[in-house]
């Protein structure tokens, strides 16, 4: 009685298929990078994506190569995303946000062969091409009459790449475990690393990912990804919309608030992004007295998400909020906040502590906390821990690296340190290098930055570690403050005061006109210390 199914790899092309025949029609609206929006479908996207299989494939592409994607959302990537996996190669995103050393770095660490570049990234290639030691074809984004000149050797446009084959081509066939597509961790200490997801980690992922518990995407929604394909594997959702049949909005390259706003009222019911991004949108929404007409759900994610964001979404303009987790190594997806039933009991405000929290995962990813030790802690929402992964689409081994980088059990370190209280909820605490050690006592820096919110003339807030003679370390706050506005630090703590323990509050606020971000939009504690080394900061005498 062995094997009486069938063999179906889980192969991603199988998802633009399953879009373009039961869902050809549904739209895809994108703001170019050359300026107009346009629109198209996905029997459309699946046609042009043909294309670039096959001409990748007319270049000498095989399967096992890797083309180098550097995009933002557009339709036009949509396309790159299942052609180039549709060549058997491995499609590489490249975050143009990168310092150009890292840039450098991961182009060659991957061997890109191929580039494709949106038409306003030619100049971050530029800047790199003489170090770059594996590319051999250039590919911009872009028609004929919209090349721009360039020192960069041979570009092709890609409208008239595509249209020198003619389509009538199959996809690339291979195993379900082929390289799919590579991401590098944004680096924070040392070379980025390589992430490799397999055709199978993905369609699994993506199926996980559109689980009633998670984004939960139907042919009924349209979604709008605002989190760069680019960054973490898209947060899944070029995979999961298509799979879903749901329609898209692609923004492009303009992230202003108002032209987010333009392009929300274009239908979305679903969107996803960091919660910075979040906090621009509703300040410029609350400065116009703007409204969201479609939306409904709005996933964030990539760093804590503050309470004020979830009450003005939820209260104000009726838009649920999906906090999730996750990172690069686990596809990203690793827990999403939905309201199991004994949450759903809960008052209005103790169902927003619990939004606080990332939530819990889907089937396909599994966790643990545990001490240094390895000693599993106890899920009491209060005792913190090393969190742990394990799943179908979790990292085992980063590229061309000679060890894996889990344990003898499969699980991963994530570096982030949580709580599980009884029901599975996750909260994040920190990422183990960030939290605060004071007398042998751990201090959440996330949480000690979103009690700062809460005050409110408070833009943005990062509490670091500084060492301390007697306590190890102890903990301060930077601050950058609101437009016209002069707090006194006394009044910041007392807001901390109010939901900490007396010695966890900090022991300085320190001004900054700006707190330094990572290429992926997050506080960059590693700038931020040596900005103050740089200030030579001390702790206040006392402290
Ligand atoms: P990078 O580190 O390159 O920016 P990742 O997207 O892989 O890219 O970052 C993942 C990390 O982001 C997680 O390990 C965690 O520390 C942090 N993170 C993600 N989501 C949340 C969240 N909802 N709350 C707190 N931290 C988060």
């Amino acid at each position: 009685m062995h094997q009486l199914m069938q063999q179906w790899p889980l192969r991603v092309s199988r998802i633009i298929d399953h879009a373009a025949r039961f869902h050809p029609n549904r739209p895809l609206i994108t703001r170019t990078v050359e300026g107009p929006i346009t629109e198209t479908s996905w029997s459309v996207v699946r046609a042009r994506a043909l294309h670039v299989a096959q001409a990748l494939n007319a270049m000498g592409i095989r399967r096992g190569d890797v083309v180098g994607v550097m995009a933002w959302n557009t339709a036009r990537h949509m396309e790159v995303w299942y052609g180039v996996p549709g060549a058997g190669a491995a499609l590489h995103t490249l975050n143009p946000r990168l310092f150009s050393d890292q840039l450098v770095y991961v182009i060659n660490h991957a061997r890109d062969k191929v580039l494709m570049i949106d038409l306003d990234l030619v100049p971050v290639i530029e800047g790199i091409w003489d170090r770059l030691e594996t590319v051999e074809h250039i590919i911009i984004l872009t028609d004929a009459d919209h090349m721009p000149q360039t020192t960069l050797p041979g570009p092709q446009n890609y409208e008239d790449w595509i249209a020198a084959v003619d389509g009538d081509f199959e996809w690339v066939a291979g195993d379900e475990t082929d390289a799919c597509g590579i991401c590098y961790t944004s680096g924070t200490t040392g070379n980025p690393k390589g992430v490799v997801y397999t055709h199978r980690s993905n369609t699994l992922h993506a199926m996980a990912t559109n689980g009633a518990d998670m984004i939960c995407l139907s042919a009924a929604d349209t979604m709008m990804p605002v989190v760069p394909l680019f960054h973490a594997n898209g947060w899944s959702i070029g995979y999961a919309a298509p799979m879903s049949g749901a329609a898209m909005v692609l923004p492009g390259r303009d992230l202003r608030p108002q032209a987010l706003h333009e392009m929300l009222e274009m239908g979305v019911t679903t969107t996803a992004a960091v919660p910075t991004l979040w906090m621009m949108l509703l300040a410029h929404m609350d400065a116009e007295g703007l409204s969201l007409s479609t939306l409904k759900r709005v996933f964030i994610g990539g760093s804590s998400c503050p309470r004020a964001v979830i009450e003005r979404f939820q209260d104000h303009y009726g838009v649920q909020v999906l906090h999730a987790w996750g990172m690069t190594e686990t596809s990203p997806i690793g827990t999403v906040c939905t309201f199991k039933p004994e949450v759903l009991a809960l008052d209005p405000t103790a169902r927003v502590d619990v939004q606080e929290t990332v939530g819990h995962p889907p089937f396909s990813v599994d966790i643990k906390i545990t001490d240094d030790s390895g000693a599993l802690q106890p899920w009491d929402g209060e005792t913190q821990g090393k969190l742990w992964a394990r799943g179908a689409a979790v990292i085992q081994r980063y590229l061309h690296a000679d060890t894996a980088s889990t344990d003898a059990e499969g699980w991963f370190d994530t570096g982030d340190i949580a709580t599980i209280d009884p029901h599975g909820y996750v909260r994040i605490t920190d990422r183990s290098k960030d939290l605060i050690k004071s007398g042998g006592e751990w201090i959440s820096s996330i949480e000690l930055e979103n009690a700062a919110l809460n005050h409110p003339d408070v833009a943005e807030a990062a509490a670091i570690g500084v060492p301390h003679p007697k306590w190890d370390e102890r903990p301060i706050l930077v601050v950058v403050r609101k437009p016209d506005t002069d707090p006194v630090p006394e009044t910041i703590l007392e807001t901390i005061a109010a939901r900490f323990a007396k010695w966890q509050v900090p022991d300085d606020v320190v001004f900054m006109d700006e707190i330094p971000h990572t290429a992926t939009g997050k506080i960059s504690k590693r700038h931020l210390r040596e900005k103050l080394t740089e200030m030579n900061y001390r702790l206040p005498p006392g402290a």
